[in-house]
């Protein structure tokens, strides 16, 4: 029923409220209404479905793992129906993927687009969340489930200067849906991350000059795409299942045939052939599938880091460029997120592309005309950030989220999110995180962790209405046993070392702290569902009065 309080104001009820219509909230709606026959309603502040592929629409963009594992899996019909043209599908392609399941399974009339939520309180006496959005809509609910994106709250530095130039200024993520033209163009990026390696080859191509300001060099690695073969297509079709189990077994949701457990056992001769097999394969084939102690033990990472610097060196003809571009010997190979590039390295070889390093000389000043850095001025036509995102928290703290008692989200985890297994907060009843953090999360291949997740909420929701709760909320102590195991697994990697995302180190002010769950989907998925099977444990459930 909807009611209306004033002109501009209605509100309305549901039984849940799922912000953001990306994978996660797309599956989230599809599970409420259509298998547990709630009412639920999603907002989504684009005008479209999509989330991540709706927004980062920039040059080049595209997946690092195979497409047909960054799919869906919970349909046979839609893994039968839908084809990938390419290894790793393109942006334009995904957001297809993405609308075709939203028309297939009917969800945009249950979605609200260009619509964001402002607020969410929980209102004890009713055990309900209030939801308001910016349209002036306030819904009452019993579950609030921010499906709001781990990587969608863009980071943009407040240089001095901000806001002064006079170009065309673009943040990466979020591009303009009618492209840009950059023939003639001089252009400006700041950033050297996984979006930066995809976007600047194309920007490239296609501009007058570009100028790459590097704060770190990046252990990127060849991505390797390729049309899709109709007979790999087939074969995948064939055997889905088989693919899935196979992903399920693996760390991190993505199975690598040639992992090997450690580069130490292997002679000097054994490791260079592993690697080249390995740097052969591309994608994250280097990263987590040649050798299981990469990222745990110094010397193992060392000869995978000195291997890539190789490569770089040899793709890169200037040898000071190349130098620039080589990460140093105290920045361990892949504890910041492995990048994946298609001819990177090759395209600082060009005449029109210039690399300048602003870890020496830093950027004093955005101006009218360009950036000025301590060590010189720079002019172009359009400015381009692709300077990443506040992970995990930036979307969460933009809504003001209260919950018993009125504590705001911000202050319960102001040294650092706080959750158990990433899917809810002691204090907030009836809120659900999805790829939240202390999750496997972003190290894991994200449609299936959404899944599992998703799947596992829908789960607790039946619980509760076959037993008559209202209400369920994370226990105090069981979230601290969570969080200390999350930082043991971490600190015995060498992921911690990193001044990454993952730990919030990106952005000024955040408290450090490793935000993803390590011990692999597999272990993780298992840890959960016994969660369930003992009715939630971990969790205190409240029964209707
Ligand atoms: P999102 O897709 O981020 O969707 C969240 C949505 O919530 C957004 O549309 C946003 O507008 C909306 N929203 C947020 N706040 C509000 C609000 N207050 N009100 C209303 N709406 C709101 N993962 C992989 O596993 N493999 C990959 O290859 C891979 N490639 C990536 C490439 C890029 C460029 C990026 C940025 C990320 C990539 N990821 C990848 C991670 C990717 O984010 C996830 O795979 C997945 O798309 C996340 O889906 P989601 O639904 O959880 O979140
Ligand atoms: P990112 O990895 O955080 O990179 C941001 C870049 O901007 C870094 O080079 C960073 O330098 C630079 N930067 C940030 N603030 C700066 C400042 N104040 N001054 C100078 N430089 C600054 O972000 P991203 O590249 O957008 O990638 C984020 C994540 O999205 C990835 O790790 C990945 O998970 C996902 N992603 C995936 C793909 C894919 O291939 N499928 C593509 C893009 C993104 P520093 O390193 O020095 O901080």
């Amino acid at each position: 029923m909807t009611q209306t309080l004033s002109g501009t104001q209605t509100t309305s009820v549901a039984d849940a409220v799922v912000v953001g219509a990306g994978f996660a909230g797309l599956y989230m709606l599809h599970l409420l209404r259509d298998k547990l026959k709630l009412k639920a309603r999603v907002f989504e502040s684009a005008d479209g479905v999509g989330g991540t592929w709706y927004w980062n629409r920039y040059p080049g963009a595209r997946c690092d793992i195979p497409s047909h594992h960054y799919s869906f899996s919970f349909s046979e019909e839609l893994q039968q129906e839908w084809t990938w043209s390419e290894k790793y599908a393109a942006q334009p392609e995904i957001l297809e993927y993405l609308e075709f399941v939203a028309r297939k399974f009917d969800l945009n009339k249950d979605i609200s687009f260009g619509t964001r939520v402002s607020s969410a309180h929980f209102n004890e006496a009713e055990q309900r969340w209030i939801i308001t959005t910016d349209r002036g809509e306030t819904v009452v609910a019993r579950y609030f489930i921010p499906a709001v994106g781990t990587l969608s709250d863009a980071n943009i530095p407040k240089f001095k200067g901000h806001g002064s130039f006079q170009g065309q200024v673009l943040f990466t993520g979020k591009w303009p849906k009618e492209g840009v033209n950059f023939a003639g163009k001089r252009v400006g990026i700041i950033g050297t991350g996984a979006t930066a390696m995809q976007a600047i080859p194309v920007i490239a191509e296609q501009a007058a000059h570009l100028t790459v300001f590097q704060r770190t060099p990046n252990y990127g690695t060849p991505l390797r795409n390729e049309p899709m073969d109709p007979a790999v297509d087939r074969e995948v079709k064939a055997n889905y299942r088989t693919l899935r189990q196979q992903a399920w077994e693996s760390f991190a949701g993505v199975p690598f045939e040639r992992l090997k457990p450690s580069a130490l056992a292997d002679s000097p001769e054994e490791r260079r052939k592993q690697y080249e097999a390995c740097w052969e394969d591309g994608g994250f084939s280097l990263w987590i599938g040649c050798y299981g102690d990469t990222l745990f033990d110094h010397t193992a990472n060392r000869y995978a880091a000195d291997f890539v610097r190789e490569k770089i060196r040899a793709r890169v003809q200037d040898p000071a460029v190349a130098a620039l571009l080589c990460p140093p010997e105290s920045q361990a190979y892949g504890t910041k997120r492995q990048p994946c590039e298609t001819h990177y390295f090759e395209t600082f070889n060009r005449d029109n592309v210039r690399l300048v390093d602003i870890r020496t000389h830093p950027i004093d000043e955005i101006l009218p005309t360009g950036l000025r850095t301590t060590g010189g001025e720079y002019t172009f036509d359009i400015l381009i950030y692709a300077t990443g995102f506040d992970a995990f928290t930036g979307a969460m703290f933009k809504m003001d989220i209260r919950g018993a008692g009125g504590r705001t989200l911000q202050d319960y985890w102001s040294a650092g999110p706080r959750t158990l297994y990433g899917l809810g907060a002691h204090g907030f009843p009836n809120m659900f995180f999805i790829t939240g953090p202390q999750s496997p999360s972003v190290l894991f291949n994200m449609p299936l962790g959404i899944e599992m997740h998703c799947e596992w909420i829908a789960d607790c929701i039946t619980h509760m209405n076959a037993h008559g709760y209202t209400a369920i909320s994370a226990n105090t102590e069981d979230e601290d046993r969570w969080i200390r195991h999350t930082k043991e697994l971490a600190d015995a990697t060498l992921l911690p070392e990193a001044t990454s995302w993952y730990l919030g180190a990106n952005i000024p002010g955040k408290p450090r702290v490793f935000m993803v769950y390590l011990g692999g989907g597999k272990h993780y998925k298992e840890v959960i569902s016994r969660c369930a099977a003992e009715g939630y444990a971990g969790f205190t459930l409240t029964p209707s009065s």
